[in-house]
């Protein structure tokens, strides 16, 4: 039986596991630990960092892993190079899983910016700010004094915005939802990060019709390892490479 490693922390990650371990493969889910709260997941799965490339290339030896995707989001920064570096030593074949970028389309009004630092630069004439850019990302925002954060996060995120108001919540978002949001809380600008995907993409029509500006957080730069957009082609990857 061939043993796919695969990084997690997306829906991605979740759906590819789901068909690999339909599909009779054994399937690792890893996760970062970021969340405490998770979903139940086809497959075994492992929990906690690897302690960077050379943990990695550890672990791939130990387990006599055969094959990586990482699945894991596209705002992980870090994770995509050490899942090279490491399988590049180990020589483990590896794929990229890596949902499309969101792109403007007519009567958007994006604010493009690089970074989350660029983000908080960016909000100086905004009053109430709907900020969904995630726990980790929100830091970037405590020096915005003047702003009423409405932050969506799965965890709270009270250390880090003391006086923002919280929507705990998990997407997918629908429109009607996402819409009365920003008219309840009287939402004039909001952050995102350019994630890509349908599950969080409704805020961004929600926006459009209501002539709101989204302040776009670009992606950070990827490794050139070999990449796929969707689940079908992860699956079909791993398929092919574990054929005798
Ligand atoms: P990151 O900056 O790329 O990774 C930081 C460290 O976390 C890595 O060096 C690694 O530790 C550990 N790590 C990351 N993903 C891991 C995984 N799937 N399994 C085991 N260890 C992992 O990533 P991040 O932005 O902190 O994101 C952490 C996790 O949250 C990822 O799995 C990602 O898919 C998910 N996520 C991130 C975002 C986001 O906006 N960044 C959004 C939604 C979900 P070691 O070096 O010790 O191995």
């Amino acid at each position: 039986m061939r043993r796919v490693l695969v990084l997690a922390g997306t829906t991605e990650a979740t759906a590819l596991a789901d068909r690999l371990h339909g599909d009779g493969f054994d399937v690792v889910s890893s996760f970062a630990g970021v969340t405490r709260e998770r979903q139940p997941r086809p497959g075994r799965v492992r929990v906690g960092g690897f302690g960077g490339a050379d943990g990695l290339e550890r672990y791939l030896r130990d387990e006599a892993i055969d094959l990586v995707v990482d699945a894991t989001h596209p705002f992980a920064a870090v994770m995509p190079f050490n899942a090279a570096e490491a399988t590049r030593r180990a020589s483990v074949p590896l794929l990229r899983l890596l949902r499309p970028a969101w792109t403007a389309v007519r009567g958007d009004q994006w604010i493009d910016v690089a970074n989350l630092d660029e983000a908080a630069a960016a909000l100086d004439s905004y009053r109430r700010v709907l900020l969904t850019v995630g726990r980790q990302s929100a830091t970037a925002f405590a020096r915005c004094d003047d702003i009423t954060f409405v932050v969506r996060s799965i965890e709270p995120i009270d250390d880090v915005l003391p006086g923002a108001m919280r929507v705990l919540d998990r997407g997918p978002f629908d429109l009607a939802a996402e819409r009365a949001l920003l008219v309840e809380h009287r939402i004039d600008a909001i952050v995102s990060k350019n994630s890509g995907g349908s599950a969080t993409e409704a805020k961004l029509t929600a926006a459009r019709e209501l002539g709101i500006p989204v302040v776009m957080v670009a992606r950070p730069a990827q490794p050139d390892v070999q990449q796929v957009a969707d689940v079908d082609d992860a699956f079909g990857w791993v398929q092919e490479h574990s054929r005798p």
